[in-house]
């Protein structure tokens, strides 16, 4: 355990601060999520972020293998060697010339983060390694998580491999890519079906985990948090230590937005680094709880004291008129993210905006991720699709650096792919028609021959 670590209320001005071996899904006191937060001064936290380049050499230690706790001097709130990893965060940052076009801004400026390369398949895993070692730390011998997939597959997987707790996972019912579902399954995950969607079932596993003494590993888990900010730390060492303007990514329970937004808020105070990236957080449109809030009805941080009762007024009025999240993007098919208020001051910090992109927006822009030789399941391509439309509309420059965070993997959803490229006709009315979707502009449609020598030639020469 870290002396110099504890649990704080984001709230300014409650700012009641708690163990860091305590458990707690929210502040006992007023009810704000809490971050883990550090006596930074009496901790040894490297002088220039090059040198955390001294760790590259000790890769035979597992911990420094990791992505995450390469950088564990940003997120000292257990001691190293009882980090828990599985090989996490071997991620790529790669220049995407060939998406540029699209996007609409100068290819050699313009990056994809590839979190698909993570051993469950999605940046999860992040999250996932600072949540485990919480909960070694603490004692904890059952884990559970309300998913709509990606963290199920990440909580089973880390299971599997750690034995340290059993998994138990909720999801809602029909909503959840097979893909991900077949992991939690494989991996031996006692999983639920909850007759409801992820906002139910997202209600009842906190409830379930208070009752049952689950620890409980969902993104309200500050302690996930402290594991994803190593994405933007990974983002800067592949930029060679020199940040972006730009990092768009999809926001559903708004977990990574706020991870990176209390990242750059410690880099800047630690004086690490003087320029802090502006955030883009990208919607599915029908998923839009934070677009609608920050966007149309101006919902600030406003230093901590941010108007809940404009929020309390959404969600009820949602509850009324019955509106469901609806999004072919199932990562964030999310209608109240449990982070909203982290993210407010993600926004703040960074100066960051909110979009949302239309499913049209979301397929076109996976296709061309694809085709760029990338890769990546629907709600990843959002924030391409974001960044498009922000090109568009001007809040990007076009020779401004942009990093685009590429959630989860190709073969996550394989389904919706399918579809756009017209393989199933099946598939096609479910995912696409029955979306609004009518046009494929980029599919790459296979050829229907017969099973005859002359006929296969000519339709592969056509
Ligand atoms: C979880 C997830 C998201 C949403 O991230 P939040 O932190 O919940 O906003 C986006 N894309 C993928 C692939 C995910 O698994
Ligand atoms: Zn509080």
């Amino acid at each position: 355990m870290s002396e110099h670590a504890f649990q704080e209320c984001i709230n300014p001005q409650c700012a009641k601060t708690y163990a860091i071996d305590e458990i707690h899904h929210a502040c006992p006191s007023c009810g704000e999520l809490l971050d883990v937060s550090y006596d930074w001064d009496k901790l040894n936290v490297p002088k220039n972020l090059s040198d955390f380049e001294k760790y590259w050499s000790e890769r035979n230690v597992p911990q420094r293998l990791s992505g995450v706790w390469r950088f564990h001097d940003l997120t000292p709130f257990a001691p190293l060697d009882q980090c828990v990893t599985v090989g996490e965060g071997q991620t790529l940052l790669q220049n995407a010339q060939g998406i540029a076009p699209f996007v609409g801004v100068n290819p050699a400026n313009f990056y994809l983060q590839y979190e698909g390369l993570n051993p469950s398949g999605s940046f999860k895993d992040n999250g996932m390694a600072g949540a485990f070692t919480h909960g070694k730390l603490v004692g904890a011998k059952r884990a559970a998580c309300a998913s709509t997939g990606n963290t199920s597959a990440s909580l089973a997987m880390y299971c599997a491999v750690t034995k340290l707790m059993k998994a138990v996972i909720f999801i809602g019912s029909g909503k959840i890519a097979y893909g991900k579902l077949s992991q939690a399954l494989d991996y031996g995950a006692k999983t639920v079906q909850i007759d409801g969607d992820f906002d139910d079932a997202m209600a009842r596993v906190q409830e379930v985990s208070k009752r049952l003494g689950i620890y409980l590993v969902n993104s309200v888990n500050p302690f996930r948090l402290e594991g994803q900010k190593s994405i933007m730390f990974r983002v800067l060492e592949q930029l060679r230590w020199n940040p972006p303007d730009w990092i768009v990514v999809p926001g559903g329970n708004l977990g990574n937005s706020s991870s990176f937004g209390k990242a750059f808020i410690e880099l800047r105070q630690l004086g690490l680094i003087k320029k802090v990236p502006r955030i883009a957080i990208i919607n599915a449109a029908g998923a839009n709880t934070l677009y609608r809030l920050v966007e149309k009805d101006s919902l600030r941080w406003n230093g901590g004291n941010y108007d809940k009762t404009l929020v309390r007024k959404f969600y009820s009025d949602m509850t009324a008129e019955g509106r469901r999240a609806s999004t072919i993007a199932s990562a964030i098919e999310i209608n109240r993210p449990v982070n909203l208020s982290k993210c407010l001051r993600a926004l703040d910090f960074t100066r960051g905006v909110v979009r949302e992109v239309s499913e049209q927006g979301i397929l076109d822009a996976k296709a061309q991720i694809g085709a760029g030789g990338f890769g990546c399941e629907p709600a990843s391509a959002a924030s391409v699709a974001g960044a498009k439309r922000l090109v568009a509309e001007g809040v990007i420059g076009r020779d401004e650096r942009v990093v685009c965070i590429l959630t989860g993997h190709q073969l996550k959803d394989p389904n919706a792919t399918v579809a756009y490229h017209g393989m199933d006709a099946e598939l096609y009315e479910k995912y696409l028609k029955n979306r609004g979707v009518t046009e494929t502009p980029y599919a790459n449609r296979p050829i229907s021959v017969a099973n005859d020598l002359d006929k296969i030639v000519a339709a592969i020469e056509n």
